[in-house]
Protein backbone atom coordinates (compact mmCIF):
# COMPACT_ATOMS: atom_id res chain seq x y z
CA UNK A 1 0.00 0.00 0.00
CA UNK A 2 3.12 2.70 0.88
CA UNK A 3 4.39 1.48 -2.20
CA UNK A 4 1.51 1.91 -4.29
CA UNK A 5 0.93 5.45 -2.65
CA UNK A 6 4.48 6.16 -3.72
CA UNK A 7 4.16 5.26 -6.87
CA UNK A 8 1.15 7.42 -6.94
CA UNK A 9 3.05 10.32 -5.70
CA UNK A 10 5.79 10.11 -8.28
CA UNK A 11 3.12 9.87 -10.92
CA UNK A 12 1.32 13.16 -9.72
CA UNK A 13 5.05 15.22 -9.73
CA UNK A 14 5.99 13.52 -13.36
CA UNK A 15 2.36 14.51 -14.65
CA UNK A 16 3.05 17.75 -12.86
CA UNK A 17 6.24 18.38 -14.61
CA UNK A 18 5.26 17.58 -18.21
CA UNK A 19 2.81 19.88 -18.35
CA UNK A 20 5.10 22.20 -17.09
CA UNK A 21 7.27 21.54 -19.50
CA UNK A 22 4.33 21.32 -22.32
CA UNK A 23 3.58 24.95 -21.26
CA UNK A 24 6.71 26.16 -21.93
CA UNK A 25 7.21 24.48 -24.98
CA UNK A 26 3.46 26.07 -26.01
CA UNK A 27 5.51 29.38 -25.18
CA UNK A 28 8.38 28.98 -27.05
CA UNK A 29 6.36 28.52 -30.60
CA UNK A 30 4.64 31.29 -29.79
CA UNK A 31 7.66 33.33 -28.59
CA UNK A 32 8.68 34.89 -31.70
CA UNK A 33 5.22 36.07 -32.69
CA UNK A 34 4.86 37.60 -29.15
CA UNK A 35 7.93 39.44 -28.97
CA UNK A 36 7.22 41.09 -32.71
CA UNK A 37 3.40 41.88 -30.83
CA UNK A 38 5.61 42.95 -27.71
CA UNK A 39 7.82 45.55 -29.71
CA UNK A 40 5.12 46.69 -32.21
CA UNK A 41 2.80 48.04 -28.79
CA UNK A 42 6.02 49.17 -27.33
CA UNK A 43 6.48 51.87 -30.61
CA UNK A 44 3.06 52.56 -30.65
CA UNK A 45 2.09 54.08 -27.12
CA UNK A 46 -1.28 55.92 -26.53
CA UNK A 47 -1.60 58.44 -23.51
CA UNK A 48 -5.01 57.09 -21.28
CA UNK A 49 -8.23 57.50 -22.70
CA UNK A 50 -7.11 57.90 -26.30
CA UNK A 51 -5.82 54.12 -26.40
CA UNK A 52 -7.86 53.88 -29.72
CA UNK A 53 -5.46 52.02 -32.02
CA UNK A 54 -4.13 49.89 -29.14
CA UNK A 55 -7.10 48.46 -28.13
CA UNK A 56 -8.84 47.74 -31.68
CA UNK A 57 -5.67 45.97 -31.95
CA UNK A 58 -5.95 43.67 -28.35
CA UNK A 59 -9.37 42.78 -28.99
CA UNK A 60 -8.67 41.50 -32.94
CA UNK A 61 -6.44 39.13 -31.67
CA UNK A 62 -8.81 38.30 -29.08
CA UNK A 63 -11.37 37.40 -31.39
CA UNK A 64 -9.25 35.38 -33.62
CA UNK A 65 -8.06 33.20 -30.54
CA UNK A 66 -12.03 32.41 -29.92
CA UNK A 67 -12.66 34.82 -27.01
CA UNK A 68 -16.46 36.35 -27.18
CA UNK A 69 -15.24 39.77 -27.15
CA UNK A 70 -17.07 43.06 -26.27
CA UNK A 71 -15.80 46.09 -27.39
CA UNK A 72 -15.39 49.13 -26.87
CA UNK A 73 -16.73 49.17 -23.08
CA UNK A 74 -17.15 51.74 -20.53
CA UNK A 75 -18.70 54.92 -19.93
CA UNK A 76 -16.22 57.72 -18.38
CA UNK A 77 -18.40 59.72 -15.67
CA UNK A 78 -16.92 63.09 -18.09
CA UNK A 79 -18.31 62.42 -21.44
CA UNK A 80 -15.25 64.07 -23.48
CA UNK A 81 -13.34 60.66 -24.26
CA UNK A 82 -14.94 57.28 -25.37
CA UNK A 83 -14.05 54.61 -22.89
CA UNK A 84 -11.78 51.93 -25.05
CA UNK A 85 -12.52 48.88 -22.91
CA UNK A 86 -12.37 45.06 -24.20
CA UNK A 87 -14.16 42.37 -22.41
CA UNK A 88 -13.13 38.82 -23.77
CA UNK A 89 -15.13 36.09 -21.91
CA UNK A 90 -14.52 32.28 -23.04
CA UNK A 91 -16.65 30.17 -21.28
CA UNK A 92 -15.54 26.13 -20.70
CA UNK A 93 -18.56 24.22 -18.78
CA UNK A 94 -19.34 25.23 -14.91
CA UNK A 95 -16.89 26.13 -12.93
CA UNK A 96 -16.05 29.64 -11.23
CA UNK A 97 -15.00 32.98 -13.48
CA UNK A 98 -12.00 34.66 -13.42
CA UNK A 99 -11.28 37.67 -14.05
CA UNK A 100 -7.64 38.66 -15.95
CA UNK A 101 -7.09 42.19 -16.22
CA UNK A 102 -4.37 44.17 -18.45
CA UNK A 103 -4.45 47.57 -18.98
CA UNK A 104 -3.09 49.69 -21.69
CA UNK A 105 -2.49 52.89 -21.62
CA UNK A 106 0.91 54.65 -21.71
CA UNK A 107 2.48 57.66 -20.53
CA UNK A 108 3.30 61.37 -21.36
CA UNK A 109 7.13 60.75 -21.70
CA UNK A 110 10.08 61.15 -23.91
CA UNK A 111 11.58 58.00 -24.93
CA UNK A 112 15.41 57.66 -24.16
CA UNK A 113 16.17 53.79 -24.25
CA UNK A 114 18.05 53.97 -27.40
CA UNK A 115 16.18 50.90 -28.08
CA UNK A 116 15.84 50.02 -31.79
CA UNK A 117 11.75 49.29 -31.24
CA UNK A 118 11.36 52.60 -29.21
CA UNK A 119 8.20 54.71 -29.44
CA UNK A 120 7.54 56.05 -32.51
CA UNK A 121 5.24 58.69 -30.83
CA UNK A 122 6.85 61.72 -29.99
CA UNK A 123 6.81 62.18 -26.02
CA UNK A 124 4.64 59.04 -25.24
CA UNK A 125 6.61 56.32 -23.95
CA UNK A 126 5.50 52.61 -22.86
CA UNK A 127 7.40 53.64 -19.48
CA UNK A 128 5.41 51.72 -16.97
CA UNK A 129 5.30 48.30 -19.12
CA UNK A 130 1.41 48.34 -19.81
CA UNK A 131 2.72 46.67 -23.43
CA UNK A 132 4.05 43.92 -21.04
CA UNK A 133 1.08 43.40 -19.51
CA UNK A 134 -0.89 43.23 -22.80
CA UNK A 135 1.22 40.81 -24.35
CA UNK A 136 1.13 39.24 -21.05
CA UNK A 137 -2.61 39.09 -21.62
CA UNK A 138 -2.94 37.60 -25.38
CA UNK A 139 0.36 35.10 -24.68
CA UNK A 140 -2.01 33.71 -21.51
CA UNK A 141 -5.47 34.14 -23.46
CA UNK A 142 -3.78 31.76 -26.29
CA UNK A 143 -2.41 29.37 -23.95
CA UNK A 144 -5.31 28.79 -22.01
CA UNK A 145 -7.24 28.77 -25.41
CA UNK A 146 -5.42 25.58 -26.03
CA UNK A 147 -5.48 23.89 -23.32
CA UNK A 148 -9.34 24.10 -22.62
CA UNK A 149 -9.08 20.18 -21.30
CA UNK A 150 -7.26 21.64 -18.09
CA UNK A 151 -9.60 23.79 -16.70
CA UNK A 152 -12.91 24.37 -16.47
CA UNK A 153 -15.21 27.52 -16.18
CA UNK A 154 -15.24 31.02 -17.65
CA UNK A 155 -12.05 33.14 -18.04
CA UNK A 156 -13.01 37.01 -18.15
CA UNK A 157 -9.99 38.81 -19.74
CA UNK A 158 -10.31 42.67 -18.99
CA UNK A 159 -8.77 45.14 -21.39
CA UNK A 160 -8.35 48.06 -19.72
CA UNK A 161 -8.01 51.68 -20.58
CA UNK A 162 -7.07 54.73 -18.59
CA UNK A 163 -5.03 52.79 -15.50
CA UNK A 164 -2.48 56.07 -15.16
CA UNK A 165 -5.48 58.43 -14.79
CA UNK A 166 -7.34 55.62 -12.48
CA UNK A 167 -10.58 55.88 -14.24
CA UNK A 168 -10.15 53.07 -16.21
CA UNK A 169 -12.15 50.52 -13.69
CA UNK A 170 -14.10 52.83 -12.71
CA UNK A 171 -15.67 53.35 -16.13
CA UNK A 172 -15.89 49.71 -17.01
CA UNK A 173 -17.92 48.87 -13.82
CA UNK A 174 -19.95 51.67 -14.11
CA UNK A 175 -20.99 50.54 -17.61
CA UNK A 176 -22.49 47.79 -15.70
CA UNK A 177 -19.22 45.05 -16.44
CA UNK A 178 -20.79 42.65 -13.98
CA UNK A 179 -24.79 42.69 -14.90
CA UNK A 180 -23.30 42.36 -18.34
CA UNK A 181 -21.00 39.70 -17.65
CA UNK A 182 -21.63 37.98 -14.34
CA UNK A 183 -19.60 38.91 -11.21
CA UNK A 184 -16.17 37.10 -10.76
CA UNK A 185 -15.19 34.41 -7.91
CA UNK A 186 -12.02 35.89 -8.47
CA UNK A 187 -9.64 38.57 -10.04
CA UNK A 188 -5.87 38.72 -10.56
CA UNK A 189 -3.63 40.91 -12.77
CA UNK A 190 -0.16 41.46 -13.06
CA UNK A 191 2.42 44.32 -13.16
CA UNK A 192 6.01 44.76 -14.27
CA UNK A 193 8.34 45.68 -11.70
CA UNK A 194 11.88 47.59 -12.62
CA UNK A 195 14.27 45.64 -9.69
CA UNK A 196 13.30 42.11 -9.91
CA UNK A 197 14.69 39.99 -11.83
CA UNK A 198 13.05 39.16 -15.26
CA UNK A 199 10.69 36.40 -15.64
CA UNK A 200 10.36 36.25 -11.83
CA UNK A 201 6.92 36.41 -10.42
CA UNK A 202 6.37 38.33 -6.87
CA UNK A 203 3.51 37.37 -4.48
CA UNK A 204 2.13 39.60 -1.04
CA UNK A 205 -1.13 39.14 1.10
CA UNK A 206 -2.49 42.25 2.66
CA UNK A 207 -1.93 45.86 1.74
CA UNK A 208 0.10 45.54 -1.34
CA UNK A 209 0.03 49.28 -2.89
CA UNK A 210 -0.95 52.54 -1.48
CA UNK A 211 -3.90 54.71 -1.53
CA UNK A 212 -3.04 58.14 -3.82
CA UNK A 213 -4.43 61.53 -3.48
CA UNK A 214 -3.68 64.01 -6.00
CA UNK A 215 -4.08 67.76 -4.12
CA UNK A 216 -4.01 71.16 -5.62
CA UNK A 217 -2.47 73.98 -3.30
CA UNK A 218 -2.68 77.34 -3.84
CA UNK A 219 -1.03 79.59 -1.33
CA UNK A 220 -2.27 83.09 -2.06
CA UNK A 221 -0.57 86.31 -0.93
CA UNK A 222 -0.73 90.03 -1.78
CA UNK A 223 1.91 90.84 -4.70
CA UNK A 224 4.13 93.80 -5.30
CA UNK A 225 7.45 95.10 -5.94
CA UNK A 226 10.09 92.80 -5.68
CA UNK A 227 12.57 95.56 -3.58
CA UNK A 228 9.22 96.90 -1.39
CA UNK A 229 8.09 93.50 0.18
CA UNK A 230 7.12 95.27 3.57
CA UNK A 231 4.08 96.16 1.38
CA UNK A 232 3.40 92.55 0.70
CA UNK A 233 2.45 89.39 1.49
CA UNK A 234 5.22 87.02 -0.11
CA UNK A 235 3.44 83.60 -1.35
CA UNK A 236 7.12 82.54 -2.73
CA UNK A 237 8.29 82.34 1.53
CA UNK A 238 4.93 81.05 2.37
CA UNK A 239 5.06 77.81 0.07
CA UNK A 240 9.20 77.35 0.92
CA UNK A 241 7.72 77.23 4.66
CA UNK A 242 5.09 74.81 3.31
CA UNK A 243 7.12 72.31 2.01
CA UNK A 244 9.42 71.96 4.67
CA UNK A 245 6.45 71.99 7.64
CA UNK A 246 4.98 69.35 5.42
CA UNK A 247 8.02 67.34 5.96
CA UNK A 248 7.71 66.48 9.73
CA UNK A 249 3.65 64.74 8.58
CA UNK A 250 5.35 61.63 7.82
CA UNK A 251 8.46 62.18 10.27
CA UNK A 252 6.71 63.62 13.38
CA UNK A 253 3.21 62.46 13.32
CA UNK A 254 2.65 59.61 11.71
CA UNK A 255 3.60 56.55 13.42
CA UNK A 256 6.71 55.06 12.04
CA UNK A 257 4.81 51.36 12.09
CA UNK A 258 2.48 53.21 9.24
CA UNK A 259 3.99 54.36 5.46
CA UNK A 260 2.99 57.54 4.13
CA UNK A 261 4.37 59.40 1.17
CA UNK A 262 3.85 63.50 0.80
CA UNK A 263 5.34 64.67 -2.05
CA UNK A 264 5.37 68.00 -3.67
CA UNK A 265 5.92 67.17 -7.09
CA UNK A 266 5.22 70.80 -8.92
CA UNK A 267 5.29 74.33 -7.68
CA UNK A 268 4.97 76.98 -9.50
CA UNK A 269 5.13 80.97 -8.86
CA UNK A 270 6.00 84.28 -10.21
CA UNK A 271 6.38 85.97 -13.91
CA UNK A 272 9.68 88.23 -13.21
CA UNK A 273 12.96 88.51 -10.68
CA UNK A 274 11.88 91.92 -9.11
CA UNK A 275 8.09 91.19 -8.78
CA UNK A 276 6.61 89.38 -5.62
CA UNK A 277 3.45 87.04 -7.19
CA UNK A 278 0.03 87.17 -6.03
CA UNK A 279 -0.09 83.28 -5.72
CA UNK A 280 2.15 80.13 -6.09
CA UNK A 281 0.34 76.89 -6.88
CA UNK A 282 1.66 73.28 -5.81
CA UNK A 283 0.51 69.96 -7.14
CA UNK A 284 1.15 66.84 -4.61
CA UNK A 285 0.70 63.36 -4.36
CA UNK A 286 -0.10 61.70 -1.22
CA UNK A 287 0.21 57.91 -0.70
CA UNK A 288 -1.21 55.59 2.36
CA UNK A 289 -2.37 52.29 3.01
CA UNK A 290 -4.59 52.65 6.24
CA UNK A 291 -7.69 54.66 5.47
CA UNK A 292 -7.21 56.53 8.71
CA UNK A 293 -3.73 57.40 8.40
CA UNK A 294 -4.94 58.46 4.88
CA UNK A 295 -7.83 60.58 6.90
CA UNK A 296 -5.20 62.70 9.04
CA UNK A 297 -2.56 62.99 6.57
CA UNK A 298 -5.15 65.07 4.07
CA UNK A 299 -6.38 66.80 7.62
CA UNK A 300 -2.76 67.83 8.45
CA UNK A 301 -1.86 68.76 5.07
CA UNK A 302 -5.02 71.84 5.54
CA UNK A 303 -4.10 72.50 8.86
CA UNK A 304 -0.28 73.16 7.75
CA UNK A 305 -1.06 75.69 4.74
CA UNK A 306 -3.68 77.39 6.52
CA UNK A 307 -1.04 77.98 9.38
CA UNK A 308 1.90 79.34 7.10
CA UNK A 309 -0.81 81.65 6.35
CA UNK A 310 -1.67 82.87 9.47
CA UNK A 311 1.79 83.94 10.93
CA UNK A 312 2.49 85.63 7.53
CA UNK A 313 -0.47 87.85 8.36
CA UNK A 314 -2.57 86.52 5.28
CA UNK A 315 -6.21 88.07 5.58
CA UNK A 316 -8.78 85.50 5.77
CA UNK A 317 -9.90 86.08 2.17
CA UNK A 318 -6.46 85.00 0.96
CA UNK A 319 -6.44 81.60 3.16
CA UNK A 320 -4.79 78.97 1.20
CA UNK A 321 -7.29 76.93 -1.02
CA UNK A 322 -6.55 72.67 -0.65
CA UNK A 323 -7.96 71.34 -3.52
CA UNK A 324 -8.15 67.34 -3.62
CA UNK A 325 -9.17 66.03 -7.06
CA UNK A 326 -11.60 63.13 -6.31
CA UNK A 327 -11.73 61.69 -9.94
CA UNK A 328 -7.83 61.74 -9.89
CA UNK A 329 -7.38 59.48 -6.36
CA UNK A 330 -7.97 56.14 -5.58
CA UNK A 331 -8.42 53.80 -2.88
CA UNK A 332 -4.98 51.22 -1.79
CA UNK A 333 -5.13 48.02 -2.83
CA UNK A 334 -5.43 45.22 -0.58
CA UNK A 335 -4.37 41.75 -2.01
CA UNK A 336 -6.44 38.97 -0.54
CA UNK A 337 -4.44 37.06 1.79
CA UNK A 338 -5.92 33.85 1.30
CA UNK A 339 -5.66 33.96 -2.48
CA UNK A 340 -2.43 35.81 -2.86
CA UNK A 341 -1.30 32.29 -0.15
CA UNK A 342 -3.04 29.89 -2.64
CA UNK A 343 -1.37 31.36 -5.94
CA UNK A 344 1.94 31.62 -4.61
CA UNK A 345 2.29 28.33 -3.49
CA UNK A 346 1.02 27.30 -6.55
CA UNK A 347 3.22 29.14 -8.70
CA UNK A 348 6.23 28.36 -6.19
CA UNK A 349 5.26 24.80 -6.93
CA UNK A 350 4.74 24.74 -10.80
CA UNK A 351 7.55 27.52 -11.56
CA UNK A 352 10.19 26.65 -8.91
CA UNK A 353 11.41 28.44 -6.17
CA UNK A 354 14.20 30.04 -7.79
CA UNK A 355 11.74 31.83 -10.20
CA UNK A 356 9.00 32.97 -7.39
CA UNK A 357 9.43 34.99 -4.66
CA UNK A 358 7.17 36.52 -1.77
CA UNK A 359 7.80 40.54 -2.14
CA UNK A 360 7.28 43.60 -0.45
CA UNK A 361 4.47 45.63 -0.68
CA UNK A 362 4.43 49.20 -2.85
CA UNK A 363 3.82 52.90 -2.71
CA UNK A 364 2.50 53.23 -6.19
CA UNK A 365 -0.94 53.07 -6.59
CA UNK A 366 -3.22 51.31 -8.94
CA UNK A 367 -7.35 50.96 -9.89
CA UNK A 368 -6.84 47.24 -9.98
CA UNK A 369 -8.64 47.12 -6.62
CA UNK A 370 -11.89 48.38 -8.06
CA UNK A 371 -12.54 45.09 -9.64
CA UNK A 372 -12.40 43.73 -6.35
CA UNK A 373 -15.86 45.85 -5.18
CA UNK A 374 -14.66 46.72 -1.76
CA UNK A 375 -13.15 43.25 -1.26
CA UNK A 376 -15.88 41.42 -1.60
CA UNK A 377 -14.39 39.82 -4.55
CA UNK A 378 -10.97 38.03 -3.76
CA UNK A 379 -8.10 40.11 -6.12
CA UNK A 380 -4.49 39.82 -6.31
CA UNK A 381 -2.15 41.81 -8.28
CA UNK A 382 1.04 39.63 -9.04
CA UNK A 383 4.05 41.12 -9.99
CA UNK A 384 6.98 40.31 -12.69
CA UNK A 385 10.25 41.21 -12.86
CA UNK A 386 11.65 42.77 -16.05
CA UNK A 387 15.54 43.36 -15.41
CA UNK A 388 18.75 41.52 -16.01
CA UNK A 389 20.00 39.81 -13.23
CA UNK A 390 23.22 41.14 -14.18
CA UNK A 391 22.36 44.38 -13.96
CA UNK A 392 20.74 43.90 -10.72
CA UNK A 393 23.71 41.95 -9.41
CA UNK A 394 26.11 45.15 -10.58
CA UNK A 395 24.65 47.24 -7.81
CA UNK A 396 24.14 49.98 -10.83
CA UNK A 397 21.24 52.37 -10.31
CA UNK A 398 18.32 50.91 -12.18
CA UNK A 399 15.35 53.14 -13.65
CA UNK A 400 11.87 53.05 -12.52
CA UNK A 401 8.90 52.49 -13.39
CA UNK A 402 7.63 55.95 -15.03
CA UNK A 403 11.20 56.57 -16.11
CA UNK A 404 12.33 57.48 -19.77
CA UNK A 405 15.30 54.75 -19.33
CA UNK A 406 13.10 51.83 -18.11
CA UNK A 407 13.90 48.48 -20.27
CA UNK A 408 12.29 45.31 -19.76
CA UNK A 409 14.11 42.50 -21.07
CA UNK A 410 11.31 41.20 -23.18
CA UNK A 411 12.17 37.71 -22.97
CA UNK A 412 12.52 35.76 -20.13
CA UNK A 413 9.68 38.95 -18.98
CA UNK A 414 6.92 38.13 -21.33
CA UNK A 415 7.66 34.22 -20.33
CA UNK A 416 7.57 34.25 -16.70
CA UNK A 417 4.59 36.55 -17.36
CA UNK A 418 2.45 34.46 -19.38
CA UNK A 419 3.36 31.42 -17.66
CA UNK A 420 3.10 32.80 -14.14
CA UNK A 421 -0.72 33.91 -15.49
CA UNK A 422 -1.95 30.77 -17.24
CA UNK A 423 -0.22 28.59 -14.03
CA UNK A 424 -2.81 30.87 -11.87
CA UNK A 425 -5.51 30.69 -13.85
CA UNK A 426 -5.48 26.90 -14.19
CA UNK A 427 -4.89 26.63 -10.35
CA UNK A 428 -8.49 28.46 -9.60
CA UNK A 429 -9.97 26.77 -12.39
CA UNK A 430 -8.53 22.82 -12.18
ZN1 LIG B 1 2.23 53.63 -14.06
ZN1 LIG C 1 1.40 50.63 -14.50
Amino acid sequence: MRAMKRIAVVLLFLAAAASAQTLDQMIDREMPSLLSTYKQLHAAPELSQQEKKTSEFVAAQLRALGYDVTYPFGNYSDQQYSCYGIVAVMKNGAGPMVLVRSDMDALPVEEQTGLAYSSQTKGVMHACGHDVHMTTLLGTAKMLASMKSKWHGTVMLIGQPAEEVVKGADAMLRAGLYEKFGQPDFAIALHDHSSLPAGQIGWFGGWFMASADSLNVTIRGMGGHGASPQSTKDPVVMAAEFVVALQTIVSRETSPLDSAVVTVGSIHGGTKRNIIPDEVQLLMTVRTYKPEVRKRVLASIERIAKAVALSAGVPDDRAPKVELLANESVDATWNDPALAERLGKALTRDMGAANVVKMDPLMVSEDFGRFALDRKIPAVMLNVGTIDPARIASGERLPSLHSSQFVPVPEPTLRGGIKGMTLAVLELLK
